[in-house]
């Protein structure tokens, strides 16, 4: 591995995030040799802490990961801490002083990566005053890795962007998606563009349908308070989902660089559909979970108004103007207390255009099925093709068959979580699993149009049961298409 030199200063260093993902994927970083000598992390936030403080909270962040021998006391000597107001212009001095003493006692070269773990209502004070009170330096690079949400909406969104273009050009801005660092979803540009025999089907004449779940099984837990101001369309729809249809939709980039997948996604979101508001009511179904024994529905979870009218579910429907996916429609659905916790995506193809198996006359009316590619995100991994073959035996009848293939057990654990993998490109500067500004206003766009309806119209909730798909409208979503989900109960 090459060491990447590097000094973090990471913005909200005692908060959730930074203690479950943060400290843990750059221990592994570490592990492998992709951090070294030459790195250190300046923690921020509102606590006093000493230095050795802090170094005793990152140990304990990663005690659970097997480790040589004095290993992790190593890592921990490259963690340092400041408190520090991010609302407070005159406390980046002291950050600036340390930053300039880091920097010159682990030799990072002037190379500074800003991450900012915090309340997304300081990010663009913490830009504007990163450049304000000299915090950038002119002989390495500076680097602003920034966690969701990118705004509540558009007008959010940009406001946040131009606030942030003060201070970093879009190249050096690093917008995390998470579901950008999963195996599979990096996966499916190998499937695609690797495979003539899938590729060369990827376009309406062969494709029927795609289908994008994201299904979790819990409900809101912890995150009611920040949920409840959210929605599903927000949480998972404008980011997760829009990014994993824009790779399933975008056409074949120059090169796998950065620069050219982001030409071709930014192109794939630009040739979305936007609705207008009826084409949008009629497209999109929202939900919300009712009780389930002794477990409350979601209005009467702790952290949740009585009387909210959030979404915790949202299907949709999009359609793709282009040449390539014109009449081919997307069905994207996510949701809590669904049946179960899995990502998956599925192709559904045509059939063929004739069967020449089906023979009425012999009482022999079998169909022949659509062949489905599926591609398993989480938990499995890997993907599976449907394809029609014999029935054993006499006579003559056809019946589904899988190509299966599921990434071992071992793999899996060899495969670096998203947080790791992403820490990572941003260290080697790689944007391609980033989501990019026109990326996002493309997305923004697009959720507003339903976001404004809903935010009008008062819901019939609770209208599905823990542990379904959903509520009914999202199966005749599709139905009304004359088409159905590949996975349903
Ligand atoms: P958190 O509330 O646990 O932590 C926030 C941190 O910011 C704390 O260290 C706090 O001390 C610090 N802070 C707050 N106000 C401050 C101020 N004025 N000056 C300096 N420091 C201040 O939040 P979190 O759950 O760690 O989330 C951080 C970011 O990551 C958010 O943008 C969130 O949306 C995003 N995120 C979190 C998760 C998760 O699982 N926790 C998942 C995805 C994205």
């Amino acid at each position: 591995a090459t060491e990447n030199k590097a000094l973090i200063t990471l913005f909200g260093a005692t908060g959730d995030l930074a203690k479950r993902k943060l400290y843990t994927s750059l221990f592994k970083l570490y592990q492998k040799g992709y951090l070294a000598d030459h790195f250190a992390l300046l923690g921020t936030s509102r606590h006093e802490m000493s230095d050795e403080e802090f170094q005793e909270m990152v140990l304990n962040s990663i005690k659970d990961i097997p480790a040589k021998d004095g290993e992790a006391e190593a890592f921990s000597k490259h963690f340092f801490y400041c408190a520090h107001d991010v609302t407070k212009p005159e406390h980046y001095a002291k950050l600036k002083d340390r930053l300039t003493e880091l920097d010159k006692q682990f030799g990072t070269e002037g190379n500074r990566l800003f991450y900012m773990s915090m309340a997304p209502q300081f990010f663009g004070t913490i830009a504007i005053n990163i450049k304000k009170q000299g915090l950038l330096t002119d002989d390495g690079y500076n680097r602003l890795v920034i966690e969701k949400p990118f705004g509540r909406d558009f007008d959010s969104a940009k406001k946040l962007n131009d606030e942030l273009s003060q201070t970093f050009e879009e190249n050096q801005i690093f917008r995390i998606d998470h579901y950008l660092g999963k195996e599979m979803v990096q996966n499916i540009q190998a499937l695609r563009f690797g495979n003539p025999v899938i590729e060369a089907l990827w376009n309406n004449r062969y494709i029927d349908n795609i289908q994008v779940t994201l299904s979790e099984k819990l409900g809101v837990e912890e995150r009611a308070g920040y949920y409840d101001n959210s929605g599903a369309l927000r949480d998972m729809v404008q980011n997760h989902i829009m990014q994993v249809v824009a790779q399933l939709a975008m056409e074949e980039p120059v090169a796998f660089t950065d620069d050219d997948v982001r030409v071709e996604k930014i192109k794939a979101l630009r040739s979305l559909r936007v609705y207008t508001p009826s084409q949008a009511a009629a497209n999109f179904v929202r939900g919300q979970y009712g009780a389930d024994g002794s477990q409350p529905d979601y209005r009467h979870e702790d952290g949740v108004d009585p009387e909210s009218g959030t979404e915790t579910f949202v299907a949709a429907k999009l359609m793709f103007d282009n040449y390539r996916w014109s009449g081919v429609p997307f069905y994207v659905r996510t949701g809590k207390k669904l049946a179960d916790k899995f990502t998956r995506i599925d192709v559904v193809f045509k059939k063929p255009l004739i069967d020449i198996f089906a023979n009425p006359n012999s009482g022999n009316e079998q169909a022949l099925h659509s062949n489905v590619l599926t591609i398993f995100v989480e938990p499995k991994s890997g993907f599976a093709l449907q394809l029609n073959a014999k029935h054993v035996g006499q006579g003559y009848t056809t019946e589904p068959v899988d190509l299966k293939f599921l990434q071992s057990d071992s793999a899996k654990k060899e495969s670096p979580e998203p947080y790791e993998r992403l820490f990572h490109d941003a260290l080697e500067g790689n944007h391609t699993n980033f989501a990019s500004w026109a990326e996002i206003a493309y997305a923004w766009k697009f959720v507003d149009v339903i976001r404004n309806l809903w935010d009008i119209e008062k819901p019939q909730f609770p209208n599905y049961t823990p542990g379904s798909m959903g509520p009914a409208a999202a199966t005749e979503l599709l139905a009304r298409d004359g088409c159905k989900w590949v996975y349903d109960l």
